[in-house]
């Protein structure tokens, strides 16, 4: 294996020659990370705030950033264009909850200008959906065809238990004005022992009933969540999949989207199933994508704490050269992989920050 100076050295070819020219010319070379992985997706927290707190990702009292920390919209624009003509092509925008940050629709009806000219190849987002019956005919206008929403139990006392505040009617109308508008859906649902693991067999049969594709979700160590024990909580995938299997013909697919998911199709649906398994799996040989932070960190893998930062770059002067050289330099420490585990001693997280901060 190359050892991960010499790589940086040989890999940024790329931003050299960006900067020489001057700023962003009219084809742009691609990002490619020292293990030659092309970066081609970004994501985007863009609030750290959220009108739920899901008992596995915030504990019920959170101290949130103050305001003055995070991007301005304006800011999460550039940095976003800025990434777009290094080569990104897919950027989901998510949180918090990515439709409570005040403006929202600003920002994607601004960032559907990519898509538009080509440079750009999908804008998505991940949401709870409480506000998707408000925005779901916005986001199809500004060019979102897609959307990810999380969806643990069909059960509105146990989704009110779950969510600590959220209103399972509410999640389904925005479902219903989601499919109305077009948008495409997959519903994301985290996998808890003892919590929802009565009913994956009830989401297969909604799911292929609603035509929305499903993705089952590990929980990850990240964050301290309160008094919720994570252990507790852990459910192996394997074991949801076996599960599925008494009643449901799944078979495997080559489907992949360059995330960890591993999709399989139902035989008795047409629908796909993802299983994504950071603590028992590793996919990080494929890994295409890198994550923002709602106040401009900017950090090369889920599970590890090397960050950049790219809000002093970007404040220093109206033009992109800093914003660019930072990006440069980070993706040139792009590790090679992550290194989740739960803290079976300790039962605590092994990476600090919180889903909501990073952006699930
Ligand atoms: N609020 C939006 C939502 O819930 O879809 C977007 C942000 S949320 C952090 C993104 C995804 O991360 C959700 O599907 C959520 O279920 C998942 N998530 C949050 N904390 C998690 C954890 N500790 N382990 C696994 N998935 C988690
Ligand atoms: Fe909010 Fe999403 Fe976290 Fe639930 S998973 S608390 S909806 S950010």
């Amino acid at each position: 294996m190359r050892d991960n100076h010499d790589a940086i050295g040989g890999d940024i070819h790329w931003l050299r020659a960006y900067l020489s020219k001057g700023g962003i010319a009219a084809s742009e070379p691609d990002m490619i990370d020292p293990f030659g992985r092309k970066i081609t997706y970004l994501r985007v927290s863009v609030t750290d705030r959220c009108d739920f707190r899901c008992i596995y990702c915030m504990a019920e009292e959170m101290t949130f950033l103050p305001k003055a920390e995070l991007l301005t919209l304006e800011e999460l624009d550039r940095v976003c264009s800025a990434f777009i003509q290094l080569g990104v092509k897919k950027l989901r925008l998510t949180g918090g909850e990515p439709l409570v940050r005040r403006g929202i629709m600003t920002l994607f009806r601004s960032l559907g200008r990519h898509l538009t000219t080509g440079a750009l190849e999908e804008l998505t987002l991940t949401t709870n959906g409480s506000q998707l019956a408000r925005y779901a005919g916005d986001l199809r206008e500004a060019g979102v065809r897609r959307v990810n929403v999380s969806l643990d139990t069909l059960d509105p006392v146990k989704f009110t238990a779950i969510t600590r505040r959220g209103q399972l009617g509410v999640v389904l109308d925005g479902l219903s004005a989601a499919k109305t508008a077009g948008l495409a859906v997959k519903i994301n649902t985290v996998a808890l022992r003892g919590v929802n693991d009565d009913e994956f067999d009830r989401l297969v049969s909604w799911c292929g009933d609603q035509g929305f594709d499903l993705v089952f979700i590990e929980v990850m160590p990240m964050g301290d969540i309160g008094g919720e024990n994570r252990l507790e909580q852990y459910l192996p995938l394997s074991m949801v999949r076996a599960r599925l299997e008494r009643h449901w013909t799944l078979d495997d697919t080559d489907y992949r989207t360059g995330g960890p998911a591993r999709y399989v199709s139902v035989r008795e649906t047409g629908r796909r199933i993802g299983f994504i398994t950071p603590l028992t799996h590793n996919f990080c040989e494929s890994c295409n994508r890198v994550r923002l932070t709602c106040t401009g960190t900017l950090y090369m893998c889920l599970g590890q704490e090397d960050a950049a930062d790219l809000r002093t770059p970007l404040r220093q002067s109206e033009g992109d050269e800093a914003l660019v050289a930072a990006i440069g330099e980070a993706i040139g420490r792009k590790p090679r992989g992550h290194d989740f585990i739960i803290d079976r001693r300790h039962n605590r997280p092994a990476v600090a920050r919180h889903m909501s901060v990073t952006g699930g």
